[in-house]
């Protein structure tokens, strides 16, 4: 299983729906797990289409807190605050989003039970951010300045990434 970087188009595909969670389906969420325990630094989210599967699904592991999310919905946002997000599909560039400080989220888990939840603080940046992943939506869309971009050492911005900022 690789992580498809910026650039690869699948990450701009939306994703459509699971009709039927299955052992395939289970599989998959498992392996994606072990993809971001193992990732150095450790991811925190990461959805199917950056593994190249074009499904409505990510997963999430946030310390002790994580799970499967199915066909996710965001329903309502209140509220703004901007904070620092990367990306395993953007390896070692880092950047300012504004994002909703509080969300209200449908969607199915792993077992196909129907769940809603009202979140806050990192789990609804997370959230937002895989969300967005599903609907081909990056968090470099998000910046229009290539100043506001940090860079770690070792890494590139992404040449695709680089010709937009230069543009607009
Ligand atoms: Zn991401």
């Amino acid at each position: 299983m690789k992580i498809l970087i910026y650039g690869n188009p699948v990450l701009r595909k939306k994703a459509p729906k699971i009709k039927i969670i299955d052992r395939d389906i289970i599989l998959l969420s498992e392996r994606m797990f072990k993809k971001i325990e193992k990732n150095i630094p450790k991811g925190i989210g990461l959805a199917a289409t950056q593994v190249g599967y074009n499904i409505s699904l990510f997963v999430y592991e946030i310390d002790d807190d994580k799970g499967v999310i199915i066909n996710p919905e965001i329903l309502s946002k209140k509220g703004k605050e901007v904070a620092e997000e990367g990306c395993l599909s953007v390896p070692g560039v880092y950047g300012p989003v504004e994002r909703a400080e509080e969300i209200v989220v449908k969607a199915l888990d792993i077992k196909g039970k129907k769940i809603e939840m009202r979140l806050d603080g990192l789990k609804a940046r997370v959230f937002q951010h895989e969300t967005d992943h599903l609907n081909g939506i990056l968090f470099t869309d998000y910046i229009n300045d290539i100043n506001n971009l940090s860079v770690e050492e070792g890494f590139e911005i992404p040449e695709k990434l680089l010709e937009r900022l230069k543009v607009s």
